[in-house]
């Protein structure tokens, strides 16, 4: 059974509203349900595992805010942290305390040497960007379809057409000269990268790449495809800049890097955090080696700033979030991780839906197509017609999913028996409408 608008009273009477004032009704597209259908839930609180729209009804959440809420919503602790926070005044443009220790959190965690604060994922990639280029006076940057980092003019690009050709901007409102120093490969293909820097090595500032994939569903790098990423860069004297915006203090304690760099011994030159280092708040963060991280202003050279950039609310709860993402969170996270995947499997498997799933440490997506999916092409196939059925159905159920197939599906520390029962008792029926789609 497909929502209808008018089930959801409250949510719709505020959409309508909201999208008089607000371009589509939302403040990020992909919230607006565009590729599902149907009328976007607003949501009035949320704790634990749990959304309240605002009709009242209790959804158990699969987002977590696309990804930040690692310990499950308005935990009591990061609650209390923050109200003390914000007790002290919420922003001096001055440096503090909060931010010195997360920034020493995040360099204990990973490796990186020197990190500097922003306030948003965009603004991470697009600093690291400019920066690659300052440090090695290069202007030509390398990067993946299906890797998302966002909206920065020149990472939103589309593959031109053939290997090894410059890009065309992915929407209207990016000159063409942003994406004609930008590079865009098909993801775990050795062949094109090496093709790409034999004829444009020296030219190359930088290869940007998600640590493992999480914007085309989750795909995972190939054994060794990290590690090949990082000594092609080194020997053409490109930087490495590993995307953990979505990955880091996610996937594993020390993210992506501690499951794959971490074992296979590839180190990135700058890194990009987001998501669970905020705490729900926007903060952001890039890193990397102390050499390179010196050319920043006021150090070095390469202008970067920020009114906001180290907000000491934030801060306060990014390092309350990270104190607390403890080895037993991530076994958590990866309990639950487990049964999802395999009741999933179970439930399409026995409705006949084909379908695969991937994971990246704890992080995971469901595809409705066959695998492996290796690239974005692969992940393309994915059917979202299906997908649709699949996620109101599960809405319906009271299981709030990502309102796009092409998403990981994020759990927290408060995905209780309760709520994992919910989404449990969900499956069978979604997937018989995925079945029917
Ligand atoms: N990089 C990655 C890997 C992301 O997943 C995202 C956001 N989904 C971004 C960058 C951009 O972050 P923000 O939305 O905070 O600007």
């Amino acid at each position: 059974m497909t929502v209808r608008p008018s089930d959801q009273p409250a949510s719709q009477a505020l959409f309508e509203r909201a999208r008089s004032v607000i371009p589509g009704g939302v403040s990020s597209p992909v919230r607006a349900f565009n590729a599902v259908g149907g009328t976007p839930r607003f949501i009035r609180s949320a704790s634990g595992a749990w959304l309240t729209d605002a009709d009242g009804n209790e959804l158990v959440d699969l987002v977590g805010s696309w990804g930040p809420m690692l310990l499950g919503h308005a935990h009591p602790e990061v609650q209390a942290a923050v109200q003390a926070a914000v007790a002290r005044g919420t922003s001096y443009g001055a440096p503090t305390e909060p931010e010195l220790a997360l920034g020493e959190e995040i360099v204990a965690r990973t490796p990186v040497e020197r990190v500097r604060f922003v306030s948003s994922g965009t603004e991470a990639t697009m600093s690291a960007l400019r920066l690659a280029r300052g440090f090695t006076g290069r202007e030509v940057v390398v990067k993946f379809a299906g890797c998302y980092h966002g909206h920065v003019d020149a990472l939103l690009a589309s593959a031109g057409s053939g290997l090894a050709t410059f890009a065309v901007p992915g929407t209207p409102g990016v000159p063409a000269s942003s994406t004609a120093l930008t590079l865009v490969l098909p993801y775990n293909d050795r062949a094109a990268v090496t093709a790409a820097f034999a004829e444009h090595g020296d030219r190359i500032a930088c290869l940007f790449t998600e640590a493992a994939p999480g914007n085309m569903g989750v795909v995972p790098p190939e054994p060794g495809f990290n590690a090949f990423l990082a000594e092609t860069c080194r020997a053409h004297g490109a930087l490495f800049v590993s995307d953990e915006v979505m990955t880091g203090f996610r996937a594993s304690r020390q993210g992506y890097w501690g499951i794959d760099g971490a074992v296979e011994g590839w180190v990135p030159d700058l890194m990009t955090f987001g998501k669970v280092m905020g705490g729900g708040f926007p903060a952001a963060a890039f890193g990397g080696r102390a050499d390179v991280m010196s050319m920043l202003a006021p150090e070095g050279p390469v202008y970067q700033a920020g009114t906001l950039s180290g907000n000491p609310v934030a801060t306060t709860a990014g390092l309350a979030t990270l104190q607390r993402a403890t080895d037993e969170v991530y076994a958590h996270l990866d309990a639950v991780g487990t049964t999802l995947k395999d009741a999933v499997t179970t439930a399409l498997t026995a409705a006949g839906v084909t379908h695969t799933i991937q994971s990246a440490g704890t992080m995971f997506s469901v595809f409705l197509c066959d695998g492996p999916v290796r690239d974005f092409a692969a992940a393309s196939r994915t059917d979202s017609a299906a997908y649709a059925a699949f996620f109101h159905a599960m809405l319906d159920a009271g299981v709030y999913l990502p309102p796009s197939a092409y998403e990981a599906w994020f759990v927290s520390a408060a995905h209780d028996d309760r709520a994992v029962q919910v989404i449990l008792d969900a499956l069978p029926g979604a997937a018989t409408a995925a079945a029917r789609a």
